[in-house]
């Protein structure tokens, strides 16, 4: 199947078209093609985008330039999206029974030596396909509703349950952002990268997390591996961050144990405070803060916590309280 199809230029693409360019184009100085961009049919992922879905992607996509492997230099971009349109081939069904839709978009690219590789390419029909990248908030559930990138329903995509295939159903794209031209052409079918807002990219690390029961060996492909690793990142990135607001927070709370004069001494706080969860760190700061409330008049006395946060510079924090 030939996803790329060079097209003659109407007078009404060139006036799309040179919306976007500096000077006016003729005809004759540009190249256009059409392009299947994805469509409504189960992918490799076993997920698919619904028809509001991919309405809504087609005025996202106007506008977006085309790139080479996935790599959005000014260089590599080559070619611009100037309409984009769905497409209905009613009778033919997806494998879950429903009208065959696909996302076509019409692009093109200045003619001239920069440019003269890709087009030779183009006409040749050698680049044939090319991939996807969008931003999704939700991958729900085909076979109960949950949103699978935000809760465990237990599901598998790819496996039957009362004839039902499992599949994620995607919804509310937020952002088309790349389009690219697969760099060589005996790769594998060319795909759509999606990119998940709301429950993170990590899917495919959740989806091998069900598969596997800890029983005996088990293969990862490179996607999960990517994906696992980006996960790990992600829960390590979140840990440091969380740290660090527990040694802001401690410290907040050892300044508000001596700011309420209960003659409690600082050495004595901070190993006080060391072994609290972040809950119980709050709380006892509430409390410092009511019994300084009492003794004090009330002053904005946590304005430069704000500021503190991240450096925890403990000497010259506790300064402002030394008596
Ligand atoms: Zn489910």
């Amino acid at each position: 199947m030939n996803k790329i199809e060079k097209q003659a230029v109407s007078a009404e693409d060139l006036a799309l078209i040179n919306g976007y360019t500096r000077k006016d184009l003729t005809a004759e100085e540009v190249y256009t093609f059409s392009v299947v961009l994805c469509d409504n049919d189960i992918d490799r992922d076993f997920e698919y985008f619904t028809a509001e879905t991919l309405e809504e992607l087609s005025k996202m996509f106007v506008g977006v330039t085309g790139i080479y492997d996935h790599n959005p230099t000014a260089k590599n971009q080559v070619a611009r999206i100037y309409s984009c349109q769905v497409e209905n081939l009613s009778p033919k069904k997806t494998a879950y029974g429903q009208d065959y839709i696909r996302l076509v978009a019409k692009a093109y690219l200045p003619i001239c030596e920069a440019n003269r590789d890709i087009i030779a390419m183009l006409d040749s029909g050698i680049q044939k396909e090319v991939s996807v990248g969008c931003g999704i908030e939700e991958c729900v559930c085909s076979v109960c509703g949950e949103d699978m990138r935000i809760h465990e329903c237990g599901h598998v995509k790819g496996e039957s349950y009362g004839g039902v295939v499992c599949c994620g159903v995607l919804k509310n794209p937020i952002d088309a952002y790349e389009w690219s031209f697969t760099a060589v052409p005996a790769q594998r079918k060319a795909g759509v990268i999606k990119s998940f807002c709301k429950g993170e990219r990590y899917g495919l690390a959740e989806n091998f997390f069900k598969k596997y029961h800890g029983k005996g060996d088990v293969t990862m492909s490179a996607e999960e591996v990517e994906s696992l690793k980006s996960y790990i990142e992600n829960l390590r990135e979140k840990a440091e961050e969380s740290g660090r607001y527990k040694a802001f927070l401690e410290l907040e709370t050892v300044k508000s144990g001596i700011t309420a004069k209960l003659g409690i001494e600082s050495d004595l706080l901070e190993s006080m405070v060391k072994g609290l969860s972040v809950e119980e760190l709050v709380r006892l700061k509430e409390i410092f803060e009511k019994k300084t409330a009492e003794i004090l008049p009330i002053r904005p006395q946590t304005v430069r916590g704000a500021e503190e946060f991240g450096s925890a510079r403990k000497e010259e924090g506790n300064g402002a309280f030394n008596i």
